[in-house]
């Protein structure tokens, strides 16, 4: 497994591991888990060399605490890559990345998906993702990305980008990877405490309650989603920041054309913010 933290380095890695066939990358931030391990995995299906970025992308970042306590464990990543077999690791710095600052760097931007819902609530997010995520397609040119539906929107925002600007990646989906309790894996659980954490499954619990009742003909969301924040919200150190019923398509409102509904949830447990969602085909309503 070569290991590159230069970009030049990973660029010229990739390029030898395309010459000799198919190149898949997994972007992610490190502190890898399951759900990170099930993307690699889904890499090596889908192309002869797997390349992955672990990179806690500071442009991406609006809460700088957030920045500041993102879990760190580049040893043990890299283990854990070693032994699925991957054959590229990049690990930059924030000074390779934007040598000349963050501010001065050029971004990439997906009007429209990039400002709504967790992009209202976090400015600047998706702008740091898909400026990072170009860089790093154009360091790696692979064929193909995956991303994980954990990050629902992030999905929609790279596959707009990747189509408005002609880029030759595939980005493929995969599916969120939960513990047996139901909590979607996430580095950020590694913040919880014990306690929270056997508490954080209720987060998937009301998100399929949700589900449940617009699947049993309830189209009344405001009544939906405000009944379920008053029961999230009435456990102690859980804080509702957004639930949002959207057409999985289009993020936008559900409406009469919606064959695909998605569920969003944000939820503060303590101090830490755990996302989560759930897409499902809308039975036709009856007259
Ligand atoms: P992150 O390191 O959090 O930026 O995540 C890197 C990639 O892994 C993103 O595409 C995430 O959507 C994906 N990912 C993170 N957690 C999960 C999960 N529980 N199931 C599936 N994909 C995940």
């Amino acid at each position: 497994m070569i290991v590159a933290s230069e970009i030049q380095q990973a660029a010229s890695a990739a390029a030898d591991l395309r010459a000799a066939g198919t190149l898949a990358l997994v972007p992610t931030m490190g502190n890898l888990h399951e759900g990170h391990l099930t993307l690699v995995r889904a890499a090596r299906k889908n192309a002869r060399s797997v390349a992955v970025s672990i990179f806690v992308n500071p442009l991406q970042f609006n809460n700088p605490k957030d920045l500041e306590t993102y879990p760190r464990t580049l040893d043990a990543d890299l283990a854990k890559l070693e032994g699925e077999g991957v054959d590229l690791v990049f690990t930059p710095t924030a000074e390779i990345m934007y040598p000349e600052g963050m501010e001065n760097h050029t971004s990439v931007f997906v009007p429209g998906l990039s400002d709504m819902l967790e992009g209202a609530l976090r400015p600047g997010h998706f702008r740091g993702v898909t400026t990072v995520v170009s860089k790093l397609f154009n360091i790696f040119r692979p064929d193909c990305a995956m991303f994980g539906l954990k990050d629902f929107q992030q999905v929609a925002v790279l596959k707009k980008m990747v189509r408005d600007m002609a880029i030759g990646v595939k980005i493929i989906e995969v599916p969120i990877v939960r513990d047996q309790s139901g909590l979607a894996l996430s580095s950020r659980n590694s913040l919880l405490s014990e306690e929270e954490r056997r508490r954080a499954c209720l987060i998937s619990r009301e998100m399929n309650a949700i589900r449940e009742e617009i699947l049993s003909g309830n189209r009344d969301f405001a009544a939906v989603v405000s009944a379920a924040r008053a029961r999230i919200d009435g456990n102690e150190g859980f804080r509702t920041d957004a639930i949002d019923i959207v057409d999985a398509l289009t993020l936008k409102p559900v409406d009469e054309h919606t064959l695909r509904a998605a569920v969003l949830m944000a939820v503060y447990l303590g101090k830490v913010r755990l996302i989560d969602s759930v897409a499902f085909d809308l039975a036709p309503e009856r007259c």
